[in-house]
């Protein structure tokens, strides 16, 4: 997707502030975090949102879930706890169409967040 901005940061376009990435996903500092540490988890794989997601993408959804519980532990978020949040369509506020996920800590989260 050549107007997509996270397929930008996965092809190395873009450079994000990354705090991890292997062959199929990549995590970085959000731009404007909602929180003390907010990080953006993304498989490289263009997946629109959790609602287009198949059957085939079983197994990288599953990773994003591993690689955000070890981000957590690494960033200093587990003792308290965090939030891991995917925003899909409309009511949720989705802004960007590439699938991603909200790891966020750091503080006491609102209801929403
Ligand atoms: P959504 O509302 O789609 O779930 O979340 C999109 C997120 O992407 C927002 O939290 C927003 O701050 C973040 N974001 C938008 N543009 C950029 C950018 O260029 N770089 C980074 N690091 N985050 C971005
Ligand atoms: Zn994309």
């Amino acid at each position: 997707m050549s107007d997509c901005l996270f397929c930008k940061m996965a092809a190395g376009e873009i450079t994000p502030d990354i705090v991890y990435q292997d062959d199929e996903i990549l995590a970085f500092r959000d731009i404007n975090p909602k929180a003390p540490t907010h990080i953006l988890i993304i498989p490289k794989k263009h997946i629109p949102s959790v609602a287009e997601a198949q059957a085939e993408d079983i197994a990288l959804l599953g990773k994003i879930q591993l690689v955000a519980a070890q981000l957590a532990e690494e960033l200093g978020l587990k003792a308290e706890g965090f939030r891991l949040v995917s925003n899909a369509g409309k009511n949720a506020g989705q802004e960007v169409f590439h699938l991603h996920y909200h790891l966020i800590g750091g503080a006491p989260l609102g209801i929403y967040w």
